[in-house]
C-alpha cells in the first residue's frame, strides 16, 4: 500500500469510523452524554436509532451511493464535463434515489425533500434555498475528493453538482469544497504547517466558519459543522483523541465525528487508526470502502 491509498482509506474508514462512534450519542447534550457515558469512547451502538454496535448511518451509506456512482459514470464523463454534463449527475441522483429507497437507518430533511424533487421532478437541483444550509451535501463529498485528486476544476464541478441535487446554498458550497480542500491537501501529505495555513487563508475569506474562540454549537447547521470539526481537528493531532472530543460535544455527532474521522484518518493513515474501533465496524462496510477506495483512487489517474 502506497502512502497516498493508505491516507485515502484512512480518510474514508476514519470517516465510518467516527460515524459510527457518534451516532450513539447523536442529538444529545454534552451534560447529558458526560451523565450518561462518563466520556463516550467506545463503538457501541444503540442511540436514537437504536443501532447494532458497528453500524454506520446514511453519512457513510451516502458516501457509498455517491461513490458507486462516480465509478459508474468514469472518469471521462469527469474529463469532458462542463457545466451540465448531464449523464454523470443523473448517475449521481439515480444512486441517491436507489439509497432512499433502501430504506435507509437515517435520512435528513433536505436530503429526503430533494431526492423527492429529483424523483419527480428529474431535476438536477432546486433553486437557491436559505433553508438548505444543513451538512447533507458537505458530509457526503469524500468519494469525489478521491475521484478528481490533481484535478481542481473536476473536483469544484463534481462537488458543486453532487450537492445541489439536495442543497442549494452559499455556505454548503462553500464548506463542500473547503473541507474536500482541505482533504485533498492532507491526502497528498502537505506538512502540517502548510495545512495549517490553508485553514487560517480560508476561514478569512468565510468568516462564518471562524471556530476561535470556539462557541460549541455542533448541529447540523453547516456553519456549526465546520466550526467543531475545524476547532477538533486542529486541537488535537492525535485522530483517538480528535474524535472523542468532537463526539462527546453531541448533537449532530456522527457527522461532525465522521468528518473530523475523516480528515484525522487522512492525516494518520489507514495503519494508524486505533484499530479496537476498526475492528468493531461491520465487515461489509469495510469491504465496500476498501473496494471503493481503490476505484475512485483510479479514477482520479496516476499520482
Ligand atoms: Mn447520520
Ligand atoms: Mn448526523
Amino acid at each position: 500500500m502506497n502512502d497516498l491509498h493508505d491516507r485515502a482509506l484512512g480518510a474514508y474508514l476514519g470517516f465510518a469510523i467516527g460515524d459510527a462512534l457518534g451516532a450513539t450519542v447523536e442529538f444529545m447534550l454534552p451534560r447529558e452524554i458526560a451523565y450518561q457515558y462518563g466520556v463516550h469512547r467506545d463503538i457501541v451502538g444503540g442511540g436514537w436509532l437504536k443501532l447494532m454496535p458497528g453500524q454506520v448511518t446514511d453519512d457513510t451509506t451516502m458516501c457509498l451511493a455517491l461513490g458507486n456512482a462516480l465509478l459508474a459514470g468514469g472518469t471521462q464523463a469527469m474529463a469532458r464535463h462542463v457545466q451540465g454534463d448531464e449523464a454523470l449527475v443523473r448517475t449521481i441522483g439515480d444512486a441517491y434515489v436507489k439509497w432512499f429507497k433502501s430504506k435507509p437507518v437515517d435520512c435528513g430533511n433536505t436530503c429526503r425533500r430533494g431526492i423527492m424533487r429529483y424523483m419527480h421532478e428529474g431535476t438536477l437541483r432546486g433553486p437557491l434555498n436559505p433553508g438548505d444550509g444543513g451538512n447533507g451535501a458537505l458530509m457526503r463529498n469524500l468519494p469525489t475528493v478521491l475521484a478528481t485528486l490533481g484535478d481542481d476544476a473536476a473536483f469544484e464541478r463534481v462537488s458543486i453538482a453532487q450537492a445541489r441535487l439536495t442543497h442549494h446554498h452559499p455556505l454548503s458550497d462553500a464548506a463542500t469544497l473547503g473541507l474536500g480542500r482541505l482533504l485533498g491537501l492532507l491526502l497528498r501529505g502537505a506538512p502540517q504547517i502548510d495545512c495549517q495555513q490553508w485553514v487560517d487563508q480560508w476561514v478569512v475569506e468565510v468568516p462564518d466558519f471562524r471556530f476561535s474562540p470556539y462557541r460549541g454549537y455542533a448541529t447540523a447547521y453547516v456553519v456549526d459543522t465546520v466550526q467543531t470539526v475545524l476547532h477538533y481537528l486542529t486541537l488535537h493531532q492525535d485522530f483517538e483523541a480528535a474524535l472523542i472530543a468532537t463526539v462527546n460535544q453531541g448533537d449532530d455527532a456522527d457527522t461532525t465525528g465522521a468528518l473530523v474521522g475523516m480528515l484525522a484518518g487522512a492525516r494518520c493513515g489507514a495503519a494508524n487508526l486505533p484499530q479496537r474501533w476498526l475492528h468493531r465496524l461491520q465487515a461489509p462496510t469495510v469491504q465496500a470502502i476498501t473496494e471503493q477506495t481503490r476505484g475512485l483512487l483510479a479514477l482520479a489517474g496516476p499520482h
